[in-house]
Order: structure tokens, then sequence, then C-alpha cells
């Protein structure tokens, strides 16, 4: 990542988060408060905002900086959440040029650990740490059978659609919407989808550029 894909990046992640925010609204509105849609987006353009001037050696500053800014961006839960899983993500690929398939398992593991060290959740609560973590779990084994980055990162995505998904049937125990608890059942978390939907952009983005 150089100065400019970090800067074409968030234009893409916030293009995409723009697009769904009215279904992401919508998601929390049937188990919290409706705002997560509105929340993430504007999230996004405060990161946007204030990395123009950004000059940054590599991925993991990138990922940090991005961190800090989501983390004091937003009063809601997920700015926080999300400013810990992009930190811990870039503490961990700390002085790497160029991620391998290794880097990237290292960096969604400490995504997740970061959504959890922050928000306590456990998987199964029905949280973005759903998503996050069928992920990396993915990336540890394609490391483990060799598989090429562009398979390894196809696997991830694929495992992150399923965890997403998976968060319909189950019941809230963290956050907002766990106060409804069963009545949580029958709809996606918003978490779990927007974080799909910033990792796929930015899977995508590293599987064009090769
Ligand atoms: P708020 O609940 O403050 O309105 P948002 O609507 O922006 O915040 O975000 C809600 C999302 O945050 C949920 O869908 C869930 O994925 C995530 N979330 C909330 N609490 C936790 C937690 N303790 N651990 C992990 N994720 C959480
Ligand atoms: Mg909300």
């Amino acid at each position: 990542m150089n100065y400019c894909d970090l800067n074409s990046l968030l234009r893409k992640i916030l293009r995409v988060l723009e697009e769904k925010q009215v279904e992401l609204n919508r998601m929390d509105a049937n188990i919290g408060d409706g705002d997560h849609g509105r929340t993430i987006v504007n999230a996004f353009r405060n990161v946007l905002k204030q990395t123009q001037d950004f000059k940054y050696e590599n991925a993991a500053e990138g990922l940090i900086k991005i961190g800090r800014i989501l983390a004091f961006s937003t009063g809601a839960a997920a700015g926080p959440l999300f400013g810990s899983a992009f930190m811990e993500a870039g503490k961990k690929v700390k002085g790497k040029e160029k991620l391998i398939l290794e880097n990237w398992a290292d960096a969604l593991k400490g995504a997740a650990e970061g959504v959890i060290k922050r928000g306590k959740a456990n998987i199964g609560d029905k949280t973005m740490l759903d998503t996050l973590h069928p992920a990396a779990e993915a990336l540890v084994n394609s490391v483990q059978e060799g598989d090429s980055l562009e398979q390894g990162l196809t696997k991830a995505l694929e495992m992150a659609k399923k965890g997403m998904e998976s968060t319909k049937d189950l019941i809230s125990k963290r956050g907002r919407s766990s106060r409804l608890g069963e009545r949580t059942k029958g709809h996606i978390d918003p978490g779990a989808a927007s974080s799909y939907y910033i990792l796929e952009v930015i899977i995508k983005n590293c599987l064009e550029k090769g």
C-alpha cells in the first residue's frame, strides 16, 4: 500500500458503505437503534478527511492510523470496536513491506482479537466477530495448506460471508441488541454485515492489484 493506494482504498470503502447505508440502518433498526449505517459512513468520511495529507511507510502505519481515527470518531459502539480491529491488525504486520498470506492471517487474527479485547464478545454472540473470526481461521488454514495468496484471500472472503450470514440464526449476547434476546433471531447483525462489506473491498482491492 502506498500513499495513493490508501486514499483510493478508503474511497472505495466509503463508496460501498454509502451504497449500503440505508440497508445497514434498516438491519440495525430490526435489532438495535437504527444508526449503524450512518455511524459507519460518518466514521469513514472522517477517516478519509483526516488521512488526506498523511504520509506513511507501510500497511501497518496505514492500518493503525485508520484505527485511531475510527476509535475516536463516533459515539456508537461500533467506532471503538472497528478502531481496535484496525489497530490490532496493523500491530501484527509492523514493518512488513508487502503482505504475504501469513501476514494477512496475522492481521485478521489481530482484528478479531482487537474486537474481543474491546467488546468481550465470544464467537456466536451475533457481532462483527462472527464475520472476522471465520475469515482469520480460513487464512490460518490456508497458510498450513500452502495456498497461494489469491486462494487464501478468496477462501477467507467466502468464510467471512458465511459467518456474516450465520448471525441471522443467532441470538444477540452483546451490545444494544442483546436486550432483545430471542427477538434478534431472524435478522443479520448490522456490524457483521458492515465488517463483511469492508473486508470485501480490502480483499478485492488486493486481488485486483495482485
Ligand atoms: P450502537 O449499538 O451503539 O448503536 P452501532 O449500531 O454502530 O452501535 O453498532 C452495532 C454493532 O456493533 C453490532 O451490530 C455488533 O456487530 C457490534 N457490537 C456491539 N457490541 C459489541 C461487542 N461487545 N463486541 C463486538 N461487537 C459488538
Ligand atoms: Mg446502533
